[in-house]
């Protein structure tokens, strides 16, 4: 859906957000695979319609400069998209375990 931002994690919208900026994915090859990169979504191709808001941006908005941090964008909270499973599920499991340990009793 257009309007909506493509980064793993993040829901931000022209709609909620009005304040942001929303971008578009570089045509340009090079640039555009170090936007993939960092983008990190799995089996996950762009369109035109593809939109990248500009809290990803250091600075808060994407620069055309390949010296600048904010050439491709770098700030993605992965980790909440991806929680780690030896820190985050181990809980639920414990459970369920000492559920089946009191049936067997
Ligand atoms: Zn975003």
């Amino acid at each position: 859906m257009p309007g909506i931002c493509c980064a793993v994690g993040c829901d931000n919208s022209r709609q909620r957000n009005p304040g942001l900026q929303f971008v578009s994915i570089p045509k340009d090859v090079d640039r555009r695979n170090k936007w993939l990169a960092a983008i990190r979504r799995d089996h996950w191709q762009p369109t035109s319609n593809s939109r990248l808001c500009s809290q990803h941006f250091v600075s808060g908005r994407k620069n055309d400069n390949p010296m600048s941090p904010d050439y491709i964008p770098s700030l993605f909270a992965l980790e909440m998209a991806n929680p780690d499973p030896y820190t985050d599920s181990g809980s639920s499991e414990s459970v369920i375990e000492e559920i089946r340990i009191i049936r067997v009793i």
